[in-house]
């Protein structure tokens, strides 16, 4: 079968993620769909024999490449002994080596583990369990969330609400609770003077304020680390989580870091609260949990946290929340053979190499008309595309500049996935130099059609 023929397949029954359907329209469609037949290390490969070089990740999941051959045999041994059983009542092996495993791994003052199946019910799980621990603790006047413009939490409604991008948010507003939204300390708009930790810090301002202001009325703090992802990989200095740490204990407010995305080793430590030296109340970790195989999320967090729900049956102050497949065994693996690949190879010091291989490949960027600004936070590169540079102007958002890259790249053989006007680099850690070099390459190529009027 070829591409064409199983596209028209695929049309015929299938509804896309984040996809306006009428896009893939074979006859006349602005994007075409593609058909992948089998993966390898960072190349996926379509029905014809097309090779594309994955270049985000597959959505930011996968660390080690597809069908990485140690994960696929930890996954054949685990599927001979158990593949799933429930997690109300019954335990197993996989789950608990996991559990285990991420309390030591992560930052210190975490030391329960609460399992779910994606980072969107992660962050649910979190956001009621804060809540549900001020009731418990007969704050039940704590209802309210903070949250940073043009954040990214997912896209059910709990998720929804505590984030800020009006893209995915605004036609959804009215079924939405409210929710205290700060400004980001997104170091894109900071003076032309002015050096990230400066302008994090200016920012912090406004987040001390409504923390002053609403910190009686408030659950929790939500953010994600040093780098908004789905927001455009808007990027901010660690010294704002310090900060931000120390005014959620000084008013009495959780604070939740969305790891999601930034999580095992993307900003360059294994998770991003290191960077600043502090431990969140709530830390969700998804997507490369699993190196990018099997839906699973996990929800970190305290013993005194855990402590407030644990009592008689009858005081009704348990955390009743669950999922089908919480703590699937498969996925528990899978989780549990990244982790000790990790610890086996020397993960973060050959990403270090790699960062600065990437840094290198994207210097010259910099000098185009057109870019805005190219960032960078460990394994995550951002180019901005911009209509005026002098007046930061953008491009207006209905003329999909983005889209001119995306179509031009994987003319080339590459998966990019531009957020709007920005293009950026997520690789697997398994990427190598020629890679890095046909990934800028092809970038810069893209962005110089991408720009014409
Ligand atoms: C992707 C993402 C989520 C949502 O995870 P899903 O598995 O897609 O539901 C939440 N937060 C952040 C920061 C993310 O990048």
């Amino acid at each position: 079968m070829n591409n064409q023929a199983f596209v028209q397949r695929d049309l015929a029954v299938l509804w896309h993620p984040c996809s306006q359907m009428k896009d893939y329209d074979p006859a006349g469609g602005s994007l075409p769909l593609i058909p992948i037949k089998s993966a390898s290390g960072v190349w996926l490969e379509d029905f014809e024999g097309n090779r594309y070089l994955d270049a985000i990740s597959s959505w930011w999941v996968n660390l080690f490449g597809h069908a990485n051959p140690i994960i696929n045999q930890a996954l054949k041994d685990q599927l001979e002994t158990l593949e799933h059983v429930i997690l109300g009542g019954f335990t197993h092996e996989a789950a608990v080596t996991l559990a285990e495993k991420l309390v030591e791994i992560t930052p210190p003052g975490l030391d329960k583990c609460f399992y779910a199946d994606n980072g969107s019910s992660a962050i649910e799980v979190a956001l009621k369990m804060s809540f549900h621990y001020w009731r418990n603790l007969g704050q039940s006047q704590k209802t309210k969330f903070i949250t940073l413009e043009n954040s990214y939490h997912g896209e059910t409604l709990g998720a929804l609400a505590v984030g800020n991008v009006a893209l995915y948010k605004e036609t959804y507003a009215p079924l939405l609770m409210d929710v205290i939204t700060v400004p980001s300390p997104d170091c894109f708009y900071r003076e032309a003077d002015e050096s990230w930790e400066d302008y994090s810090i200016r920012r912090f301002v406004d987040m001390e304020e409504a923390l002053a202001r609403h910190g009686e009325d408030v659950c929790a703090v939500i953010v994600e680390p040093l780098v908004q992802c789905a927001g455009g990989m808007r990027m901010y200095h660690p010294v704002y989580l310090r900060m931000l740490r120390e005014a959620c204990d000084k008013y009495g407010v959780h604070l939740i870091a969305d790891e999601i995305a930034v999580g095992f080793g993307r900003t360059g430590t294994l998770f991003a609260c290191e960077q600043a030296g502090i431990s969140p109340d709530f830390l969700c970790l998804s997507k490369g949990l699993t190196g990018g195989y099997l839906p699973l999320s996990a929800v970190l967090t305290a013993n005194t946290i855990y402590q407030a729900f644990y009592d008689d049956y009858q005081n009704l102050t348990a955390f009743l929340h669950s999922h089908s497949y919480t703590g699937n065994a498969l996925a528990c693996r899978a989780a549990l053979t990244s982790i000790e690949i990790f610890q086996t190879q020397d993960i973060l010091g050959r990403n270090r190499q790699l960062a600065a291989v990437m840094a290198k490949a994207v210097e010259h960027f910099n000098e185009h008309p057109h870019v805005a600004e190219v960032r960078q936070t460990g394994m995550i590169v951002a180019i901005e595309l911009i209509k005026n540079k002098q007046t930061r102007e953008a491009f207006p958002w209905q003329q999909r500049r983005g889209l001119s890259v995306y179509r031009y790249a994987l003319s080339r053989g590459v998966l990019l996935r531009p957020l709007g006007n920005v293009i950026y680099f997520m690789p697997p850690y398994v990427i190598n130099e020629q890679e890095i070099q046909l990934m800028a390459d092809v970038a810069w190529q893209g962005i110089q059609l991408a720009v014409q009027d």
